[in-house]
């Protein structure tokens, strides 16, 4: 079979941990590359679908360092856009103090970053959006950054109610059906998908002009 001539682009050649964010006005990185970040609350399945997308060791073990999971960790894919992996929120068993945490530096990241070309909003295909959810997309909307719905553990769901799940939640959430995708870290499912929509958005100039 005759190779894809825009596979090339897929490949992911390198990553690269830069450094985290633990703290409303803390440290960040002077980056001068676009930016994606990956949002969803706690459990939805983002460090399965940051590792399916990447598939990098070392990726995982970053994410998994403690204390490392409540800090906002940027990464810098193949020299051409850094991605970043923001703290799950929302967890039902932790207090409201903690649950509080997440939103001031979430918001302070959102507010500072002038590179951020869009954002990845998990969802568990099985799960309502949460108040959560919700609060994030409507800040996402007043901010206006291009958003994806990224449907997790579609595996779980016959392909027939996944597409109807798809269809609801962008029924339900006002999104158009492009920005809903499928997606499952056990089959694979929706990578090259994904991939290729965060490649397309980490391509687009600021404010949506082709770079
Ligand atoms: P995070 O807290 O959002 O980073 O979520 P994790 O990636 O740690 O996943 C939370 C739980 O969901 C784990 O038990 C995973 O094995 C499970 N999970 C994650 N992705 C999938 C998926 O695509 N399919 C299924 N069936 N389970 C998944």
């Amino acid at each position: 079979m005759a190779q894809d001539p825009g596979a090339d682009r897929l490949v992911i050649r390198n990553v690269e941990f830069i450094g985290g964010m633990s703290e409303k006005h803390g440290w960040r990185p002077d980056s001068s590359l676009p930016e994606i970040a990956f949002a969803g609350r706690s459990n939805v399945g983002k460090s399965s679908l940051l590792n399916t997308l990447i598939r990098r060791k070392s990726f995982a073990r970053v994410s998994r360092t403690p204390g490392r999971t409540r800090e906002i960790n940027f990464f810098r894919i193949n020299n051409a856009f850094v991605l970043v992996d923001l703290p799950g929120y929302g967890y039902a068993r932790i207090s409201k103090e903690q649950k509080a945490e997440w939103r001031p530096l979430i918001e302070s990241y959102l507010r500072r970053t002038s590179q951020l070309r869009g954002i990845v909003l998990l969802l568990d295909i099985r799960r309502e959006a949460s108040d959560d959810d919700r609060a994030m997309l409507d800040f996402l909307a007043e901010m206006e950054v291009p958003t994806i719905v990224a449907l997790t553990k579609t595996d779980k769901l016959s392909k027939k109610v996944a597409s109807e799940r798809a269809a609801e939640t962008a029924r339900a959430l006002a999104l158009d059906s492009e920005q809903v995708i499928l997606f499952s870290a056990h089959s694979g499912e929706g990578r090259v998908e994904l991939l290729e929509a965060i490649i397309d958005l980490a391509e687009t100039g600021p404010g949506g002009s082709s770079s």
